[in-house]
């Protein structure tokens, strides 16, 4: 009696034509970026991941990978408990140590993922601070829009990035009132930067708390990795941080990094901090090491600045429809969820080259892409094939360049 359900939300996905199919694949140790794709019918072929984001491909670094054997070989797989009950060790508070260092902050706590940080944290503070309204970015990330729902708290939606329109909704906010803007430094989908100055100016004329997502910078952006605030110098000025290890750290996990008034509070009050078990030492210890390493090598992130450089002006060259804010994130727009896919379709099977479609919901419709990820580990010949891969799809299926210009 129940099937009929479940067939028919299915059926609505493929209707639609965005039901999700993953790729399978096995990364290689030391072979970043190449991985072998287990193919449905039960064959395999070698392909170059282009949409990871194991950013800088840490994932695979040494400094991660043996700080993660020594601390297995020392206590063992799991944590074993929740950080309630036995669930505490040494390798998490050497962590929320050194991301609190990370951010210039007093506190950091360490949640089972960034999206669990978002979800749990955001939820919180409504229940924290009595009246809370928050103002959110339209394109914040889904465990953002979660977390703000969750206890059915005051929100109102700015429109992306548009500072006028923030100011005229703190506008309307008694001064009094307590609000929050909660947004992010870096938008994964179309690689922008938020109008960071801007907003905690008017946060603090308005006198508003600030919630800054860092997940797609933390690692990659300011002097030791610290994110987009860092190289902004404005961490000061942002009242939570959230970052994920996930990332350009190569780990998983997820932190928000706040004063230790704040984390004591979250720390007491969220269900998604306490009912949970805590994190393995294991990945702790890997996280930490993949923290102290970018926080030094700053190599690492002008080569992949400079990789995506090279990867947006070869593409530019061919007159692709890229979208270049400044980032290391390349979308290339397409607009069509059918084309989008079968693009995709084709480098994986004919050129050996993965690149997921992004196709709505993740993205609104008519803006369907393909996101590019280089890495500071992709190497000319890659970069090549990529290119001239993309150049003769582009040909066969008829999508539109960019108009030549000069
Ligand atoms: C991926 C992502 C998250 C969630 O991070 P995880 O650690 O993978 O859960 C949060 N915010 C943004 C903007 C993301 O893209």
């Amino acid at each position: 009696m129940y099937e009929t359900y479940f067939t028919q939300a299915i059926s609505s996905l493929h209707t639609e034509g965005r039901y999700r199919t993953f790729i399978d694949i096995a990364r290689h140790q030391g072979r970043f970026p190449s991985a072998t794709w287990h193919k449905p019918d039960g064959s395999e072929a070698e392909v170059t991941v282009w949409c990871s984001n194991d950013y800088l491909g840490m994932g695979q670094h040494t400094a991660v990978t043996s700080a993660m054997a020594k601390a297995l070989d020392l206590v063992g797989a799991g944590s074993g408990g929740t950080r309630n009950i036995a669930g505490t060790t040494i390798y998490h508070r050497e962590l929320e140590e050194e991301l609190a260092g990370l951010h210039h902050k007093e506190a950091a706590l360490v949640f089972s993922s960034a999206y669990m940080a978002n979800d749990a944290t955001l939820s919180t503070l409504h229940k924290l601070i009595d009246g809370l309204v928050i103002l959110s970015d339209e394109l914040n990330h889904a465990s953002m829009i979660e977390g703000i729902r969750r206890n059915g708290g005051a929100k109102e939606i700015f429109r992306h990035n548009d500072v006028a329109d923030l100011e005229s909704k703190l506008k309307e906010l008694p001064l009094e009132a307590p609000k929050l803007i909660a947004f992010e430094s870096l938008y994964s989908m179309d690689g922008d930067f938020a109008p960071m100055q801007e907003i905690v100016k008017l946060a603090s004329q308005y006198n508003a708390m600030t919630y800054l997502d860092e997940v797609h910078a933390v690692g990659m952006y300011g002097p030791s990795g610290g994110g987009v605030a860092e190289q902004l110098d404005l961490c000061g000025k942002i009242d939570i941080i959230n970052g994920t290890l996930a990332k350009a750290y190569g780990v998983q996990g997820g932190y928000i990094a706040c004063n230790a008034q704040i984390a004591d509070a979250v720390r007491s009050y969220a269900p998604g901090y306490i009912f949970t078990t805590s994190i393995s030492p294991v990945i702790a210890a890997g996280a930490t090491a993949s923290v102290k390493h970018l926080k030094e090598d700053e190599w690492l992130r002008r080569k992949h600045l400079d990789n995506a450089n090279k990867v947006k002006e070869q593409l530019l060259a061919l007159n692709l429809p890229i979208v270049d804010h400044g980032s290391h994130i390349i979308p290339i727009h397409i607009g069509d969820p059918v084309k989008c896919k079968r693009i995709s379709d084709m480098l994986l099977e004919e050129y050996g080259i993965y690149v997921q479609p992004i196709n709505y919901p993740t993205v609104p419709r008519g803006t369907e892409r393909l996101r590019l990820t280089p890495s500071p580990l992709h190497g000319t010949q890659q970069l090549t094939d990529l290119t001239s891969a993309l150049d003769k799809l582009w040909a066969h299926c008829a999508i539109n360049r960019l108009e030549a210009t000069g």
